[in-house]
């Protein structure tokens, strides 16, 4: 099934997104992991790529995908980016995940890395979605996007504007960067609404529910933080459990929020943590 079909079907569609261990010793854990997430019964299960592909050792976006596929009947959307890809590795890629089974692509470019330059004609997440449309008619295609812009982009009127780009190639469904603050995520899409750009978006939150994630991902993201995330981890930065819980309740509040100001999806950043899906999942199952 296309995901984008599942947005005709239902008012607000549910996901989640994990991603490839850097073990195969760690992918029997992850698997378990999956089945109890598949208990949440999620619309659809994203999985990420690897900057540079799968980590030697690695367990790989397609072996997931496909278990998603072939074993838990839920649709993966498999992540792909290009940067630094040759055409070759793009379809070799493609392929593998055709025959696994999976017809639904998240096409990225991927970030910057100067020991993996952009390879032409592969420049922009629109190029691959461009590339994948035309060689490949039968993957639907999924794009990201950023409601505080992109920190490449001179403004947020400008990402947006390039994201009819991702449109006009055939992306017919977007994922939004992780946000902390709502009111980024409606000023976004009223500004693409704007801007003719008509797709389906689902609205990414993660929760922040250890010390590791604030060092790591809040300092990393160029999310900016509302005084009510800050006064959060100032308070609980040194207790464990409650910053766990305060973090599971946050995230709760942001997706009522999202789902009630008619969010077209919400796509939860489950961190491979069956506990945290569903805890989070059962604030927000009724209005699901
Ligand atoms: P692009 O769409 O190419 O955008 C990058 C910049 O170029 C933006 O400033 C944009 O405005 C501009 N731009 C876009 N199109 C054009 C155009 N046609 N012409 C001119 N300018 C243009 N990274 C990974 O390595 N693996 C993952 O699995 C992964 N998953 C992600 C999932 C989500 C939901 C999100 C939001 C990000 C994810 N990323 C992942 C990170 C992502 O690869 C980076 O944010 C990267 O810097 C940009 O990727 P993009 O696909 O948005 O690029």
């Amino acid at each position: 099934m296309y995901i984008r079909s599942l947005f005709a079907q239902k008012p607000c569609v549910f996901s989640l997104e994990v991603f490839p261990p850097k073990q195969q010793a760690s992918y029997e854990s992850l698997q378990n992991s999956l089945r109890q997430m598949a208990e949440l019964k999620p619309d659809f299960i994203s999985v990420t790529y690897g900057a540079g592909g799968t980590a030697p050792g690695g367990v790989s976006t397609c072996q997931i995908a496909s278990f998603l596929k072939n074993e838990l009947s839920i649709e993966p959307l498999a992540h792909l980016t290009c940067v630094g890809a040759s055409e070759e590795m793009l379809r070799a890629r493609l392929d593998e995940l055709f025959a696994a089974g999976v017809r639904n692509v998240l096409t990225l470019r991927g970030d910057k890395n100067p020991e993996r330059p952009l390879q032409p004609p592969f420049l922009h997440a629109s190029d691959l979605a461009a590339f994948v449309q035309s060689q490949y008619g039968s993957f639907g295609l999924s794009g990201a996007c950023y409601p505080e812009g992109h920190p490449e982009s001179a403004s947020l009127a400008e990402d947006v504007a390039n994201l009819r780009k991702k449109q006009q190639a055939g992306i017919t469904h977007l994922v939004t960067q992780l946000f902390f603050d709502e009111l980024h995520f409606y000023r976004f899409l009223n500004m693409a609404r704007k801007a003719g750009v008509d797709l389906p978006v689902s609205a990414g939150v993660m929760p922040i529910v250890n010390q590791r994630q604030i060092q790591r991902t809040v300092a990393l993201s160029a999310a900016s933080l509302p005084p009510k995330f800050t006064k959060m981890i100032a308070r609980w930065q040194d207790d464990p459990d409650s910053l766990y819980q305060a973090g599971i309740d946050y995230a709760i509040e942001q997706l009522r929020g999202l789902i009630q100001g008619g969010a077209d999806g919400v796509h939860l950043y489950a961190m491979n943590n069956p506990q945290v899906a569903r805890q989070v999942w059962q604030g927000i199952a009724d209005l699901l």
